[in-house]
This record gives C-alpha cells, structure tokens and sequence, in this order.
C-alpha cells in the first residue's frame, strides 16, 4: 500500500460550520486513526452559547429559504451531488481513515449516502398537496405541505458520510433549515462535506455542521427554535432523544441499536449463503446496526454440520489490516472501547456455555500496524437464545450460530428479541419467504439477502427497540416528517 493514497496529511481541527467555518471556544478532543492509532485531527466540545449562535443564524436563513422555490432549491442538491462524484474516492478514503472500514465499504457508504441526495430531489414532487372541490356546496377544501424550520440530525459513528445523509438533503429539499452533530469520533467526513455545501453555494444557514458530545446533543433537544430531531445511534441514548423530544414538544425520528438474525433453511444453497454470511457479519468490522448476530441454521445435523465447517473455513480467510489496502477485507474497530466490549462479550459468551469455535482474540494483522483497536472474527457454536450474546448487541465481529428444528421455531426466536431492526431467511421456497416476511417482527425484511439495507428513495425500517416514532429516516417518510400539513377551508361568496 502506498501511504500517500491516505487524504489526511496533517492534523485537522474541525471547525463548526453555518455557511462560514467558525471556530469553536470549546475544549479539543482527540480524532483518532483506528488503524495506526495515530492522532489525525481534533474536535471541539462546542459550547452551548456557539450552539445557539448557529440556531438563530439558521433560524433566520429558514425565512428566505422556504420562500425559494422547491424546484431552485433542489438545483443546490444537484450541483453538491455532481460535487461529491467529483470527490468520490477522496470522500472513500477520508471514512476508512477516520473510521477504519475497508476502501470497498467505504466506497459503497459513499454511494449509499449519494443516492439520498438523488431521492431527495423528488421532493418537489413529493411534497405536493392535495385537494378536493366541493366538499359541501360551493366549499373546496386543500391540504398543503409547509416546511417547519430549523431540525437537528444526531448521528452515529459506524457510517460516519452516509447517515447524516438519511435526513440533511430532505430537509433541505423540503425548505427546512439542518444542524447535522455528527459523532465526534468521527467527524471528518460531515467537515469535508460541509466544504462542497459551501461550494455548491447553499445559501448561508440552510446546511449547518455542530461538533460536540453529550451538551451538544441536550443543547439542540432543549432549544425551542430546534422543530425536530432525527437520531441514529444505539437504543438507550435513542429512548432518551425521544423522551426528551416528548418533554420539549419536537417531532422525532429515533433509530436504535440492533441484534439481526439469519435462518438458513436447508434446501438453501451454502455455496451461495456463505459468502452473504461473511459480509453480513463481519463487514464493517460488525459495527452495522443491519449486522447479522445470530445465525438460525434449520435441519438436520448433517446439514448443521456441513455448515459450521465451511462458514469457519472461508471466515479463516478473512484478511485483516489497514482498510486503505484494497487486498483487506476487514479493518479494525472504530476504537478501542468498542474492542473492550467485544472482548467482553467473547468472554461472556465462553462463561455462558457456547462452544468458541473461532477466537477473534488470536489473530495476525497484514502490516506492522497498532493492534489497539484490531480484532479477529469470532464463531460461537451451540448458542442458546435466552444467552446475553444471543440477546444483546455486541457490535462488532462476532457471528453466534444456532441449531432450531424447524422453520416455526425459527420465527418464534426472532420475534422473542427485543430488537426488531432486519432480519433475512435464505430458502428456496417462496410460500415460507413470505411466511417469513408476513410474520417477523422486524422493520427490514431480507430474502436471500445478508445486509437487507432499503436504498434511499425506501425509508429506513426498525421495530421494536430498533425504533421510536412513527416516520423513519429515508424516503417518503422523511419527507413528510420535515412537513407541517396545513388545512384550508375555502368558500368565497
Ligand atoms: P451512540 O448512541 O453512542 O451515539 C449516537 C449519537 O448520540 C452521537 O452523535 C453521540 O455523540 C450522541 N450521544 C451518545 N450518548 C449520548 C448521551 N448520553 N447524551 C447525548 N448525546 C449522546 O451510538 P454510536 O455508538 O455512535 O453508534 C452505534 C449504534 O448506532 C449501534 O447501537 C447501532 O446499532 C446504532 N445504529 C442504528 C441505526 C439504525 O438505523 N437503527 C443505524 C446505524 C447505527
């Protein structure tokens, strides 16, 4: 690997971002490289007077911006669209420098987090009213969409380009005003796209970044010009965003953590399911809240058999290393409290009985890199469903498998979880792939199917305690949640 390939030559330190970059007052926190854990930028704990500072410029853009036309304002969404294809690759390697995913993954992130500024251009279309004459004598009644004004998009660290995406274009196509606060762990990617939104000429408050932790987050829940809040990261701090969206009269979109499951019928083919089984469960080093944690495998011992030993086999193969090196398949984790967790959880998993059949702690990495945030993929056998490894999510490279007897018993382990975010069946039987959609209780649905991710123009699907609100990220939904729709009335005499 040649190192120059890495975009970030020399220390960054984030700025805020309201159309003007602003440096912000509050303390410096460390960025760090996963892969080399080396120091590569620094991001500020904004204060919570610079928070408002941002809000009352955003406020005041939103008057101008919802008078310009929906069909102008999507022009600036093309033209940061065309932008970001021009920087694609930079953009790629910026998310596996900050984050430590692979270049591959990170490519596919750029795309994914592309295609919601592509959906998002339809808003002028899906933003239309609707009408209907003569609803008593002489009496026409419409519904029109109106925007709101400022909302906050809180967001996690594992897709550190893309989620962000799930919300700031629609808001912004709708004439809605956004204050992405990325994850500080992570928030090179929103900085850099901040610098084509200054290019794409946004006018000035329309798009705004804000870095921070905890007070940045409570800052934007309590301030009464912030509408609505969209949040994306793990269950506790999604149930806390929307208890305090309640308390404070906001709309909200919050997406939570997750624990995915994969039953494997036996009439599936191996051949093809392993390789769907390896992205789905390792990929992104497992930090995906569409990762697979439990494996179902339905039949008979022969086939459980079979299974187990060329799903270990090809996860064996699996190179691990700097994601910048296009021959790695899987990077380390983001940091190094999220490889604790998963040592504890490997740990747990050993006390509670299932049988370790391959140990993430052992493992040899490409180059002669800082092994701090690195680990293997681990293969738990023999796991039973009431286990806290089969319960809970671990978020992060490890692949729990599980004998069921048969298809029934499958879908009762399923919707037993307390999570509900995806869930896929591998099968060649269309009566039982429907069977399966009809009855899981999960919000993405997979058939044949490892990582069953909706493309933009679907919303983001969540169950459970995957999910609370009504409107999900994405799509259509996300189009109406940025939308007040307003009755009129009208007689004239
Ligand atoms: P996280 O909940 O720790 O952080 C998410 C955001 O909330 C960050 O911006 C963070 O700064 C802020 N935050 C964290 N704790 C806070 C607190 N106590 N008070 C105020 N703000 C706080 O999540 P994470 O670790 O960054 O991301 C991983 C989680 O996100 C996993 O659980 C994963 O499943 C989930 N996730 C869910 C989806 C989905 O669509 N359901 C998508 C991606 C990730």
């Amino acid at each position: 690997m040649n190192i120059l390939d890495n975009p970030i030559k020399d220390i960054i330190t984030i700025k805020n971002f309201d159309g003007d970059f602003v440096e912000s007052k509050g303390i410096l926190h460390d960025i760090i490289n996963p892969a080399t854990d080396e120091v590569i930028g620094k991001v500020p704990d904004t204060k919570p007077e610079e928070i408002d500072t941002i809000i009352a410029r955003a406020t005041r853009a939103f008057q101008e911006w919802r008078q310009t036309s929906p069909l102008i304002r999507v022009r600036y969404l093309f033209k940061l669209k065309e932008l970001l294809e021009e920087n694609f690759e930079e953009l790629s390697r910026i998310q596996t420098v900050e984050h430590g995913k692979t270049i591959d993954e990170s490519r596919g992130e750029t795309r994914r987090g592309l295609e919601n500024i592509e959906a998002a251009c339809a808003a002028s279309t899906l933003m239309m009213g609707h009408n209907l004459e003569d609803v008593s004598s002489g009496i026409d009644e419409h519904c029109i969409y109106q925007p709101l004004g400022v909302f906050a998009a809180i967001t996690p660290y594992n897709f550190p380009f893309m989620v962000p995406l799930w919300f700031a274009p629609y808001a912004v196509a709708t004439g809605n005003c956004i204050i992405i606060k990325p994850s500080p762990k992570d928030p090179i990617s929103q900085y850099k796209i901040a610098e084509l939104v200054l290019e794409a000429g946004l006018p000035e408050g329309v798009w705004n970044v804000v870095n921070g932790f905890n007070n940045a987050t409570n800052r934007l829940l309590e301030h009464p010009d912030i509408k609505g809040v969209g949040f994306v990261g793990s269950t506790s701090v999604a149930k806390y965003i929307y208890e305090n969206c309640g308390k404070y009269g906001k709309r909200v979109v919050a997406q939570g953590g997750a624990k995915n499951f994969i039953v494997i019928m036996p009439d599936s083919d191996l051949n093809k399911v392993i390789p769907a089984l390896l992205t789905s469960f390792f990929g992104n080093a497992g930090q995906r809240c569409l990762a697979a944690g439990n494996a179902l495998i339905v039949g008979d011992n022969k086939f459980y058999d079979r299974f187990i030993k060329m799903f270990i086999e090809a996860t064996s193969k699996i190179s691990i290393g700097y994601g910048l090196d296009s021959d790695v398949q899987m990077g380390p984790m983001q940091n190094i409290e999220a490889k604790k967790r998963v040592l504890q959880y490997i740990e747990l998993g050993v006390e509670e009985g299932a049988k370790l059949k391959l140990d993430g702690r052992k493992f040899s990495i490409k180059e002669n890199l800082s092994e701090a945030c690195f680990i293997g993929p681990t293969i738990f056998s023999e796991v039973l469903p009431t286990m806290r490894i089969a319960k809970e999510e671990i978020f992060g490279p490890v692949a729990n498998i599980m004998k069921v007897d048969n298809f029934e018993r499958a879908v009762e382990i399923i919707n037993f979880s307390n999570y509900g975010n995806a869930a896929s069946i591998f099968t060649n039987s269309g009566r039982l792939a429907r069977e399966f959609r009809y009855n899981v209780s999960c919000g993405n649905i997979g058939v044949n199917i490892g990582v069953p991710a909706p493309v933009g123009l679907f919303h983001f699907g969540g169950m459970k305690d995957s999910f609370f609100g009504t409107l999900h990220a994405q799509g259509r939904d996300i189009i109406r949640f940025f939308l007040e729709g307003k009755i009129v009335i009208e007689r004239w005499f």
